[in-house]
């Protein structure tokens, strides 16, 4: 489950991180009574005014803005919220801006020149544990650092028994180029940073810009976190923060179905039990030349229902120009699939690509025979190869 900035930074501050004072709002009529709190609560009346969607490089867009006034306020809320803002990192088509994060701007002159870093944790999926990466080039996306100047960027291993030890800390706060105070406040933005990240049990905490503030602070500027989805349930404090407007509709309705999809951007639609055989049968439709068009797994129990409910998913993508059926019969019962199949067709009427269906074990024999004698444009393969064929048949 993805997070807003604002979100992030709550989990931030719960941790003793450093993040600006700012309210949200979803409301332009609440601006004068928000403004008047704020300005009495900060001491300035200098804010960035930030839209909460769950996209970055917001900044390019025209989603991440300055007012330097209390009336300039006003202006520039208005000129965000209910915008469409377009990112590198949405659809062309954009994305409504509901919320928008007013907060005190930090970027103040002082005795020292402000300094953004970029620093991460995620996990590190080849050595099984946490990492944080970082750099001193933040502000910046960190995708075209790493395609140009590779060097810029440094890798710090977890031990996850360990946890982040003192040195690691101020190694980081080393690299950074940092001394002083700005140091010492690099090496506990670290440390808690580290608490935040595990006690909330995400999988991403991206924090880019980390600033150095002009008096020496370390801050967190931006926060993009993900949760890991599958220890939301030891944090039942978090569900409220369930964005469903910001994500995908089509995920959000085979979530509330019981069923395991992502969508993707290629054209065979899959449904497959098991993630083990829905990761192959993706391999499986790369290689005869087709483009997995979501993930989707039915899991152990492939009735009529669930079979006919996932068409239903994967027939919502328009760019879905064959499916591929791969189940493995160990519970349930090809020949009940099969009919699964026959039914869930002649329900949805308006199935018009072409089906090819992999069926084996229990009673595979007999759910073939179904799927050869039924009269639409559902075939049957038995071996892997087979339905690899097929497709590449129906694809060119
Ligand atoms: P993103 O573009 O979605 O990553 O949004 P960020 O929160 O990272 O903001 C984009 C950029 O706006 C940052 O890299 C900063 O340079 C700038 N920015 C963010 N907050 C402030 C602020 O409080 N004051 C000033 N002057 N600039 C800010
Ligand atoms: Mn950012």
């Amino acid at each position: 489950m993805n997070l807003h900035e604002y979100q992030g930074k709550e989990i931030l501050a719960q941790h003793g991180v450093n993040v600006q004072r700012g309210v949200v709002l979803d409301d332009l009529n609440e601006i004068e009574n928000v403004s008047k709190k704020l300005v009495e609560e900060t001491g300035t009346d200098w804010f960035v005014v930030k839209a909460q969607i769950h996209a970055g490089g917001r900044g390019k867009g025209g989603g991440v803005k300055i007012a330097k006034s209390k009336d300039d306020l006003k202006d520039v809320v208005s000129s965000i919220l209910g915008m469409n803002l377009i990112t590198p990192q949405t659809s062309k088509e954009g994305k409504l801006v509901r919320k928008v994060l007013i907060a005190e701007d930090v970027y103040y002159p002082g005795e020292s020149e402000t300094e953004e870093f970029y620093v991460s944790i995620l996990l590190n999926r080849k050595t099984g544990q946490n990492m944080i990466m970082y750099s001193t080039e933040g502000g910046v996306d960190i995708e075209s650092v790493a395609e140009k100047t590779p060097e810029l960027i440094f890798y710090e291993d977890i031990d996850p028994l360990l946890g982040i030890l003192p040195f690691q800390a101020r190694k980081i706060a080393f690299n950074l180029g940092l001394s002083g105070k700005s140091f010492k406040e690099m090496v506990k933005f670290i440390s808690l940073l580290y608490k935040s990240y595990v006690s909330s049990d995400s999988s991403l905490f991206e924090i880019n810009p980390v600033l150095k503030t002009s008096d020496n602070k370390i801050m967190a500027v931006d926060a993009k976190v993900t949760l890991d989805d599958n220890a939301l349930f030891r944090h039942n404090d978090y569900s409220k923060w369930r964005d469903l407007k910001e994500e995908n509709p089509v995920e959000v309705e085979a979530r509330e179905l019981g069923l395991n999809y992502v969508d993707l951007d290629g054209n065979v639609g899959c449904m497959v039990n098991g993630a083990g055989l829905a990761m192959a049968t993706m391999d499986l439709i790369k290689q005869s030349g087709g483009d997995p068009a979501n993930f989707l797994d039915v899991g152990g129990t492939a009735d009529a229902k669930r079979v006919e409910a996932a068409f239903r998913l994967i027939l919502k993508d328009p760019n879905v120009k064959a499916i591929l059926v791969n189940i493995f019969g160990g519970i349930v019962r090809c020949d009940r699939v099969a009919q699964g199949i026959v039914d869930a067709y002649n329900n949805l009427k308006n199935i018009s690509v072409p089906i090819i269906v992999r069926l084996q074990g229990t009673n595979a024999e007999i759910a073939k025979e179904i799927i050869d004698n039924c009269d639409f444009k559902v075939y049957s393969a038995t071996e892997f190869q087979e339905a690899a064929d097929k497709i590449q048949e129906v694809l060119y």
